[in-house]
């Protein structure tokens, strides 16, 4: 397996010079509330959106569950890009949850560095992969329920290694789908439980994760935060926040 996702979620630390910079930026205007779209008008977006992005995957690298858990918590805040560039020599120096419980946490902190706030994720992954080995045997639990009991991990972590490590449905609620969900008339909520319940009522379970997964692809090439492309966007024509 190898792939990426990407997950933001508030974490506090010392932050590195390329997440200040981030986080000096100007954060993107709310989005409005606009009108719900039908049930036949929400399929028909996503089946566009699905036929533009055929090979829509996680963007993160990894090769097996544990990998993946440790990246997604990585990417709080920061790039996949950068995540995928930190985690070859994570993995290399610890590679299982027992290595990483056992590491010394300057050291983990000085490789994942360049993810910023490294020392709140640094404390969160090894917090992490202390629970799996001493109340998972050292695997990666396979519920929700279980996930969401792990240091750094909430619903959106779960639900993103769920779905693509295990082909488990979950709705992976990060910034993009959050802003799309509204944009595109899927929600009218601005909770992510609230928006992944709605989502859920759309879709059939089986496609959760893989709608997430292109949600994400489209909010970063098309329909993004501050200047969504719209003459260029497939859906221009149904979704109700198309400045076309
Ligand atoms: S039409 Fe515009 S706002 Fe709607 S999904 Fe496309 S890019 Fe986003």
């Amino acid at each position: 397996m190898k792939k990426k996702l990407k997950a933001r979620s508030p974490v506090k630390a010392a932050a590195s010079p390329a997440v200040k910079k981030v986080a000096a930026r100007k954060p993107p205007a709310p989005v409005p509330k606009v009108k719900k779209v039908s049930v036949r008008q929400a399929q028909e977006m996503m089946d566009i959106l699905c036929r533009t992005y055929p090979n829509a995957e996680c963007e993160l690298n990894f090769r097996n569950d544990f990998e993946l858990l440790i990246a997604v918590i990585l990417s709080a805040q920061c790039t996949d890009a950068t995540v995928n560039k930190v985690t070859p020599h994570l993995f290399k120096r610890f590679p299982t949850p027992k290595a990483l419980a056992e590491a010394p946490l300057d050291e983990i902190k000085q490789i994942i560095r360049p993810t910023g706030f490294f020392n709140a994720k640094a404390q969160n992954i090894q917090k992490c992969a202390i629970s799996l080995v001493e109340r998972f045997g050292g695997r990666v639990p396979t519920t929700l329920e279980e996930m969401t009991t792990l240091a750094g991990v909430g619903r959106k972590t779960a639900n993103a290694v769920l779905g693509v490590a295990h082909g488990m449905p979950g709705w992976t609620v990060d910034t993009h789908v959050q802003r799309l969900s509204r944009r595109m008339g899927l929600t009218g909520n601005d909770d992510p439980v609230r928006i992944e319940q709605d989502l859920q009522k759309l879709y059939p379970g089986q496609d959760w994760s893989k709608l997430s997964i292109t949600m994400i692809w489209h909010g970063r090439r098309m329909c993004f935060a501050r200047k969504p492309d719209c003459p260029r966007c497939p859906i221009n024509h149904i979704c109700p926040s198309s400045l076309v």
